[in-house]
């Protein structure tokens, strides 16, 4: 929130979004799916108007964790050309918008993207869903799939994209390599943000990779138990909004990007 972006991001399919903004990892587990719910939450706890879309088709977790069931209903509109067209009403989540591919893939079936499907689900998926007008889109990507930010930015433009990473080793390492995929198609990296710093995986690794990179560093969420319970129960707009042992961490991260 404390930098200006380019206005009007959806403008180019028809979608009233200021900011859009990807949140991606260079490998799966790291936390991205619960910083990018934490960071909608956070967003909205400071009183903006925001959507979250789960795009996360490996594993769409969002809607669980924000204890939001049942299935998006759809309205039929007037397109162009005097068509008619339907559009996806999202969930409602305390006045947050949400829409996941999890709503329409079946519990405990597993899914085989192909590159170029993804691509094109994505865009549709953004398209036809009635987000109303938005000060932010924070969109959950499947991990290791910087080039599908590609697609969004040529066809909505992205605001730019946040990377999840843990501190340790191989993670960084995943980490370093989805920035070179995020700059190799010209999508602009807000910076890194450290999740589940603490005894287990280290500590600070992110951030000095982020120095190193000349990349901004978000802030560190430390690995606590909270955080996990929150999610499984599925009260993460509770984790950002009550008093906690990780709300503050989050906050500065929503705070920073
Ligand atoms: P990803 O989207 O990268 O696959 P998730 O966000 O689904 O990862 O997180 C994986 C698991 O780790 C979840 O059970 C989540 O609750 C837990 N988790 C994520 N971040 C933390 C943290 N900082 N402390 C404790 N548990 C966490």
């Amino acid at each position: 929130t404390s930098r200006v972006r380019g206005k009007d991001a959806g403008g180019r399919i028809g979608l009233k979004i200021h900011n859009i903004i990807a949140v991606g990892s260079g490998k799966g587990g790291v936390g991205k799916s619960t910083v990018a719910a934490a960071l909608a939450c956070g967003l909205h706890s400071f009183g903006c108007k925001v959507g979250l879309m789960d795009a996360d088709v490996y594993g769409p977790s969002i809607p669980h964790m924000l204890g939001a069931g049942g299935q998006p209903g759809a309205t039929e509109q007037q397109g162009g050309e005097g068509q008619k067209v339907m559009r996806m009403e999202p969930i409602d989540v305390d006045g947050m918008k949400l829409m996941s591919m999890g709503f329409f893939i079946e519990q405990g079936q597993s899914v085989v993207w192909r590159g170029p499907m993804l691509h094109k689900a994505l865009t549709q998926f953004l398209k036809d869903t009635q987000w109303g007008e938005l000060d932010y889109l924070i969109i959950d990507l499947p991990p290791g799939t910087g080039d599908v930010s590609l697609t969004l930015s040529q066809q909505v433009g992205l605001a730019g994209a946040v990377i999840v990473c843990t501190p340790q080793q191989v993670a960084l390492l995943d980490a370093i390599k989805a920035v070179d995929m995020y700059q190799k198609v010209n999508v602009p990296v807000l910076g890194f943000v450290e999740n589940m710093t603490g005894d287990i995986f280290g500590r600070g690794g992110a951030k000095k990779v982020a120095e190193e990179l000349k990349l901004p560093f978000l802030g560190e969420v430390p690995i606590d138990a909270c955080i996990r319970e929150y999610g499984d129960a599925g009260k993460m707009m509770a984790l950002l909004q009550e008093e906690n042992s990780a709300r503050d961490s989050l906050r500065a991260v929503c705070q920073n990007v």
